[in-house]
């Protein structure tokens, strides 16, 4: 099972100027690899009769170092090797279908590179810790982190990542302990009766009017404390601000450079206090020794806060009100409650607790009474009562909704609903134009001009060679 921790670390001027060049180059072999995998898919999408080889999806990195690239030798070829092998597990991600085919990575966000054992040594001197980094050819140095928590064995290796001019030392720990996969989970809890998973499940509705995030069907409720939601409306009022002046400010100048970063540093508040909450708030449902399942509005966040499409006149031609700001007043209420972190965290720590995670329908759940499920747009009497037009149950219509979710839930598991589908694959056809001369179908072999996004240490764009060579790219092992 696989831990992992975030800690601040220190490094001074010196040591971040070095430190640069080795998230930049691990990043340029990182997209340089997606650059060449695309190339191949389109490659072999065009000619599928003529290729009888499979496309190579290997390690190697060596082609891209050139004499167009020489300063991909300034950092130790382990930082190089590294951005390989996360491109490749992030390959391995995607074909098993746990994430999306990998995507550049852009030299604007967040930065980070990836450090194995050979890079790096941790040690402990008077209570505090640090972190030398570099090898005997390339040396860094050594600088402070500072764990806010305790970790149980030293990492094997490392992330350090810079955002909003922060540091980060993130470790990961695997240890030895068994992680069920949830079909175990599932299969187990079918096995169960309806009266004894409703014992054991809770239901959690998303709820924003009445002031609280998160309803539990246990009583339970969970929500952002007074201070810090005021913080975040003022840093959301600094930004609108912000906004406006950077609108105002020329592209690029040390102006427009200030206010982006004050902008960014707001967002990273509200998204820490946002992440905090809701981390505390997944752990405290998880850790509940009584349930074993918790069910969750299926709300496809993505679909709601689509803004909709816009509308014209059908004779003026003109545009008309398509009710986008009013969403937009809901699309921000509805990621400000953080809801979708809360299903992501809640998810992965009841798996690791051998607990199991469902969506339910959403529809009609407010209006459904949860004692006798009668369905009525009377039953809610306001946006906070709920009065049963059949059976006079009376309840707080946010715990009502959640109790509905709960039974709901239940069923989900017994008809074995739990079992997610696989994304369903659509063939997109596509009329392409034959490529230049160069992409003639049997040269297989030729490497394409690769490209890449940002420019490690302000260089011009840089296209690596192309490469004609009898194909030692492939490496059926590696794969
Ligand atoms: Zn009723």
């Amino acid at each position: 099972m696989q831990d992992g921790f975030r800690f601040r670390c220190y490094p001074d001027k010196a040591h971040q100027k070095k430190l640069m060049p080795w998230i930049g180059h691990q990043r340029f072999i990182y997209n340089a690899k997606i650059s060449e995998d695309r190339y191949f898919q389109r490659f072999k999408n065009r000619f599928r009769e003529e290729i009888e080889e499979e496309v190579p999806i290997d390690q190697q990195y060596s082609h891209f170092i050139t004499e167009l690239t020489p300063w991909l030798r300034d950092v130790p070829s382990q930082v190089l090797r590294n951005g390989v092998v996360r491109w490749m597990q992030a390959y391995r991600r995607f074909f098993k279908k746990l994430g999306g085919r990998p995507t550049f990575q852009k030299a604007n966000r967040k930065q980070s590179v990836w450090l194995t054992s050979e890079l790096f040594s941790i040690c402990r001197r008077n209570d505090r810790w640090f972190i030398r980094i570099g090898t005997k050819k390339f040396k860094i140095g050594e600088f402070e982190f500072v764990p806010h928590r305790e970790f149980s064995r030293l990492p094997a290796s490392v992330v350090l990542s810079v955002e909003g001019g922060h540091w980060y030392l993130g470790f990961s720990n695997e240890d030895d302990q068994y992680e069920p996969t949830r079909d175990e989970i599932g299969e187990y809890l079918e096995t169960f009766t309806c009266e004894d998973l409703l014992e054991r499940t809770i239901g959690i509705d998303r709820n924003t009017p009445a002031g609280k995030q998160v309803a539990v069907s246990s009583g339970q409720a969970f929500a952002y404390g007074e201070t810090q939601k005021e913080r975040m409306e003022k840093k959301e009022r600094h930004n609108k601000r912000y906004q406006k002046r950077l609108s105002l400010q020329t592209k690029g100048s040390n102006g427009w450079r200030k206010t982006r970063k004050r902008i960014a540093n707001n967002n990273r508040y509200t998204r820490n206090i946002r992440r905090d909450v809701m981390h505390k708030a997944s752990r405290e449902l998880v850790d509940n020794p009584r349930v074993y399942v918790l069910a969750f509005e299926d709300l496809r966040i993505q679909n709601m806060t689509k803004s909709p499409d816009p509308k014209q006149g059908p004779e003026t031609g003109k545009w008309l009100e398509n009710g986008a700001a009013a969403k937009a007043g809901l699309n921000k209420a509805i990621l400000h409650s953080g809801w979708g972190l809360l299903y992501t965290f809640t998810r992965y720590k009841a798996q690791r607790a051998g607990k199991l995670v469902v969506q339910v329908p959403a529809p009609g759940s407010s209006q459904e009474c949860r004692l006798c499920g009668f369905t009525h747009p009377d039953n809610r009497k306001s946006q906070s009562d709920f009065v049963c037009q059949r059976c006079e149950h009376t309840e707080n219509a946010d715990f009502n909704a959640s109790g509905v979710i709960k039974t709901r839930g239940v069923k989900v598991v017994l008809s074995g609903q739990w079992r997610e589908k696989p994304p369903q694959k659509t063939l997109r056809l596509k009329k392409r134009q034959v490529g230049p001369e160069g992409s003639e179908p049997g040269q297989s072999t030729v490497r394409s001009p690769v490209e890449t996004r940002g420019k490690p240490r302000g260089r011009k764009r840089l296209n690596a060679p192309v490469e004609e060579t009898g194909n030692p790219h492939y490496n059926a092992s590696g794969v």
